[in-house]
């Protein structure tokens, strides 16, 4: 039973760990396939926006390549950059996210702007752009940090090349300013939720446009966040989650590196907000698997309380058997004992007899009897008091009983003050010298007994064998025999033994 409890215990632990150990990978897994997805659709996203910058810049390029070829091979005069401005204006409206293109001479004066407006002494010759240009040889175009357009007013990013004069020196700068107003009007179609963002830096770690839009982030530079060397150098894409550096906000990022500009697209997702779904369903999940374990537990309970209380029902039905046993087993005695000598009784007597006579009949032994009655009873209770006669008649018992000694000997009150000896196995001569022993001990007893002429208790012995099969059944024969020799001691003056 105790096992039991065991065993039910062991199965409510195992089967509320397999569910807890099974809702925790369940939620963890659904977690991984969430982030999963997300930098999947991150990266394809990031994808599709590098192509589209990338051909926003080639578009740029093209542009840049056909004014300068133009400037270099017809030159700069007024003719050729009026013609240029018709040109210009005509392909900007083709491009949507063009802001405006300058010519600018080898000062950083503007010759030309395709709006046809040249702000009264506009110079840019401290733009970075222009000083890159101006100190690299390179026909490379190049694409400089967001700045607020001089003729718009507005924040722009700018595509650059130099163009030389014929000897090849630096002749100026042509540069295609490019919104960055339209930019975010792309990237605000695209739902990324309330915390996502959607950039487009350079390489070397310098913030072009984010959205959403925050002035103060316009040009930002992150090269030397821990961050942007961890993740973003040295590979062309992948994932990232980590905490903001502009915001403290925690995303996770999907990157894109431009193959033909060191430009570098960026995706993010809020963690929290794209994890929400899965956070619900999770505590959903584990509120559905906690109802369970709770339900269980107290299933379990109940059982564990059942067997407990079985076991306990159990153990007091054994200590109540063993109790009645006790008290049956006591009764049992109660029920063979004389209550004065504390000898056998006389059904306990019977039925030893008989059962012995059927031994003796079956094993083919002897089987001995004696009668034993005091001399003179009445006249020691009239003497000395019925309670002296009790006293008498136990110390008697007591007497005989230390004669025999076998196992199967038994000593029983017959009645009055008669008492009997069944000796098995016992012979006429053994049946003798156990009477005359007996009676040795009677005398030695000595108990005063004024009326009787041997002045003291004496009894008198009458005693009687069967052989083997004469003994089955022949009881009441052997107790007649034996009173018929105790008759015979009576007559024969008592104190003495007759067979
Ligand atoms: P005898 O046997 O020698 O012929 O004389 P007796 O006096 O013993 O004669 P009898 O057997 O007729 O008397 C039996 C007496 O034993 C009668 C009764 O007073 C007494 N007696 C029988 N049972 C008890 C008992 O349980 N207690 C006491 N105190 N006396 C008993
Ligand atoms: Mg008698
Ligand atoms: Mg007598």
């Amino acid at each position: 039973m105790k096992r039991d409890i065991r065993l039910a215990v062991l199965l409510l632990s195992v089967v509320c760990l397999s569910l807890s150990l099974a809702t925790a990978w369940q939620v963890w897994s659904a977690r991984e396939r969430t982030l999963a997805e997300i930098d999947t659709n991150n990266l394809n996203l990031a994808q599709t926006l590098d192509t589209y910058a990338d051909g926003i810049i080639t578009q740029s390029a093209m542009l840049l390549l056909g004014v300068i070829e133009r400037l270099e091979a017809e030159g700069s005069g007024p003719a050729h950059l009026q013609r240029l401005q018709h040109l210009t204006e005509r392909q900007e409206s083709w491009l949507d996210q063009l802001n405006g293109l300058v010519i600018y001479d080898a000062h950083g004066n503007w010759l030309m702007s395709s709006s046809g407006h040249i702000p009264e002494g506009a110079n840019s010759a401290d733009r970075a752009f222009f000083i890159h240009h101006r100190d690299d040889p390179s026909p490379d175009i190049f694409i400089g940090p967001p700045i607020k357009s001089r003729s718009t007013g507005d924040w722009v990013l700018t595509v650059s090349r130099r163009f030389d004069d014929h000897e090849g020196r630096f002749a100026g700068v042509v540069a295609v300013a490019l919104g960055i107003e339209s930019f975010l009007r792309l990237f605000g179609k695209i739902d990324v939720g309330e915390q996502g963002t959607i950039s487009l830096s350079t390489t070397g770690g310098q913030l072009l446009v984010r959205y959403p839009y925050r002035e103060e982030d316009v040009g930002h530079d992150f090269s030397r966040s821990p961050n942007f060397r961890r993740y973003f150098s040295g590979v062309a894409s992948g994932t990232a989650s980590f905490r903001s550096g502009l915001d403290g906000t925690e995303r996770i990022y999907a990157f894109r590196k431009s193959d033909r500009y060191p430009l570098v697209t960026t995706v993010a997702l809020g963690k929290d907000e794209a994890l929400r779904t899965w956070k619900n369903q999770a505590w959903l999940t584990i509120g559905v698997v906690l109802a369970l374990l709770a339900i269980i537990v107290t299933i379990g309970r109940l059982l564990i309380l059942d067997i407990k209380r079985r076991i306990d029902a159990e153990a007091s039905l054994v200590s109540t058997r063993e109790d009645l046993l006790v008290a049956n087993h006591q009764l049992e005695i109660l029920a063979a004992q004389d209550q004065l000598t504390g000898l056998a009784n006389r059904r306990c007597f019977d039925e030893r007899l008989a059962a012995e006579s059927r031994r003796a009949g079956r094993d083919g032994m002897p089987l001995s009897l004696l009668l034993i009655d005091i001399d003179h009873f009445k006249g020691y209770n009239d003497t000395y008091g019925h309670i002296a006669g009790d006293e008498c008649l136990r110390a008697f018992g007591e007497q005989l009983q230390q004669c025999v000694k076998r196992s199967g000997n038994l000593v029983a009150r017959y009645g009055g003050e008669e008492l009997a000896v069944i000796l098995p196995n016992t012979d006429a001569s053994g049946a003798l010298s156990v009477a005359e022993h007996m009676l040795e001990r009677i005398n030695a007893l000595g108990i005063g007994h004024s009326t009787s002429p041997f002045g003291r208790v004496t009894a008198s012995i009458g005693t009687a064998t069967v052989h083997g099969a004469q003994a089955a059944g022949r009881e009441l024969e052997l107790i007649e025999s034996a009173d018929r020799a105790l008759y015979r001691a009576k007559a024969a003056g008592r104190n003495r033994v007759e067979t």
